[in-house]
């Protein structure tokens, strides 16, 4: 099946499908080959309210549905997602150019999301707290927060909304997302799949258009009581500020600064295979790439030998292609940030050891690149590099490796690897990050919290805690 038939150039909107207000569009290009394989409406503020209207006016019917009745759709959800698991993934691939192998395990850890929160949501207890005399009993209870806005980037365009339209709908929360510009179609096929799997209307809306417009709708409203964003740490900083005026709930999934660091006493092939899923997945565009790779001097030459074969056998092309491993970077603005890096490493002593420049292929794909003797004073020691970048710094020192990787700002996730028992655990207690990967470059999972500490956010994501998040707590006092 062509993936043709989730590509929605509507908006859906309390159930119907529509168009923006003015009947102006946006085209929405597919970047490895530079064509425009369709519009979508440029939606603002009215539109948005409308999608308010709508969630707010089916939230009493979600919320109060029966709890079976909500898993029930949940489970159709899921199995929806994987019934068109393959359509979806080439829909994912063509607006945002990552390989299908990756597009399809996308969606197949969305499907698990959705699967994860109709599980957790049966779990999801409260509690009666004992009471310091005779004569009471106190309850604590949970409740649907309302109305959620949701606006996701363009890296993960299917599964971002994943885990948070699961957790929102598990506990009967409506939404109203806005998916990211350059990738609408796998975040408006969500509204194609409630609809088909038959939610009630608007329970799911998602609206597309000027960022600033139909954010701005989504915090002033004060129907809208949480608001859930991924992407970057600038962006999150402007919303949490303006979120004050209606103090709605945040969860902010922020930009990364990932350490990556391989001491003297690890398993170096697996060290160099986990290194190269953390850093060249999705092109070096996730925000837990390793985006510094801290290597102890022991190990330094031939963990960068076997880094640069392992680089340099990487497939790259258009993600429809068999065998792709690396498609293009999201836009040319994102070609030029990677090569200011390289040159910025450049000029303060760094060596390229392979890549370093754009790729034959043209548009904007990108040669996957090596640079060594990387050192503090770089540009991507603060920055998020976003791109198929893998500075190589070299550490003599464990306490060195550990002050260096937490000199950021940020603290999403981070990775060690190591055999030493006692040196794991004062990697778990020291490392600032809410994510620690011992011995393993992917550590994305349901089951778990993801989420940052620092700038890098607020809230979790999977585990039981992101359906907490989506949760108010409310207590109540009984005196008989
Ligand atoms: P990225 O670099 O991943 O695109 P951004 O933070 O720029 O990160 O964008 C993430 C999402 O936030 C996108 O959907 C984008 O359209 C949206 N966005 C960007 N600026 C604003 C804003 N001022 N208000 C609300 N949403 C915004």
């Amino acid at each position: 099946m062509s993936y043709t038939k989730y590509l929605k150039e509507a908006n859906f909107i309390g159930g119907e499908w529509v168009g923006a207000d003015s009947g102006d569009t946006i085209d929405v290009t597919n970047p490895a080959t530079g064509e425009v394989i369709g519009t979508v409406p440029a939606c603002g503020d009215a539109e948005t309210r409308r999608a308010i209207d709508a969630a707010s006016a089916a939230f009493d019917g979600l919320a109060g549905m029966g709890l079976m009745e909500r898993v029930g759709l949940l489970w159709k959800l899921h199995d929806a997602l994987m019934d068109n698991q393959k359509t979806l993934a080439e829909l994912l691939t063509v607006e945002m150019g990552k390989p299908m192998a990756e597009s399809m395990g996308e969606i197949g850890i969305g499907a698990q999301y959705v699967r994860w929160f109709a599980e957790e949501v049966r779990r999801a207890k409260g509690e009666i707290v004992p009471a310091p005399t005779n004569g009471r009993r106190f309850l604590v209870t949970n409740h649907p927060v309302g109305v959620v806005g949701m606006i996701t980037p363009w890296n993960f365009p299917s599964s971002m909304l994943a885990r948070k339209i699961a957790p929102a709908l598990a506990v009967g929360c409506t939404v109203v997302a806005k998916p990211a510009t350059a990738t609408p179609y796998s975040g408006l096929a969500w509204g194609a799949l409630a609809e088909e799997v038959g939610y009630p209307k608007g329970a799911v809306n998602i609206v597309t258009g000027s960022a600033r417009k139909i954010g701005g709708a989504i915090m002033d409203d004060p129907r809208v009581r949480k608001v859930t964003f991924t992407g970057s740490t600038e962006v999150g900083k402007e919303l949490i500020r303006q979120s004050a005026d209606t103090v709605k709930k945040v969860s902010m999934e922020l930009g990364g600064n990932a350490p990556f660091l391989v001491f003297d006493d690890a398993d170096i092939d697996a060290a160099v295979q986990g290194c190269m899923v953390s850093k060249f997945r999705n092109s070096g565009q996730t925000c837990v790439c390793a985006n510094r790779i801290y290597v102890q001097d022991g190990v330094y030459d031939d963990f960068v030998a076997k880094l640069k074969t392992a680089v340099e056998n990487l497939k790259v092309g258009d993600g429809r292609e068999d065998g792709v491993e690396q498609g293009p970077l999201i836009d040319m603005d994102a070609v030029e940030k990677v090569e200011e890096f390289i040159s910025d490493a450049k000029s303060k002593g760094g060596n390229v050891v392979t890549g370093g420049g754009r790729h034959g292929n043209g548009q904007s794909f990108f040669e996957p690149t090596i640079v060594t003797e990387a050192t503090q004073d770089m540009k991507f020691a603060k920055e998020e590099i976003f791109g198929p970048l893998a500075p190589v710094f070299r550490f003599k020192d464990e306490d060195d490796a550990i002050a260096w990787a937490n000199d950021t700002d940020f603290g999403l996730a981070s990775y060690a690897y190591t055999r030493d028992v006692g040196r794991i655990f004062k990697l778990n207690e020291k490392l600032q990050y809410g994510m620690i990967g011992i011995n393993s470059g992917l550590i994305t999972t349901v089951e778990a919290p993801f989420g940052g500490v620092k700038e890098s956010g607020l809230g979790k994501e999977g585990g039981s805690q992101g359906l907490a998040d989506y949760l108010d707590v409310k207590y109540t006092a009984v005196d008989f």
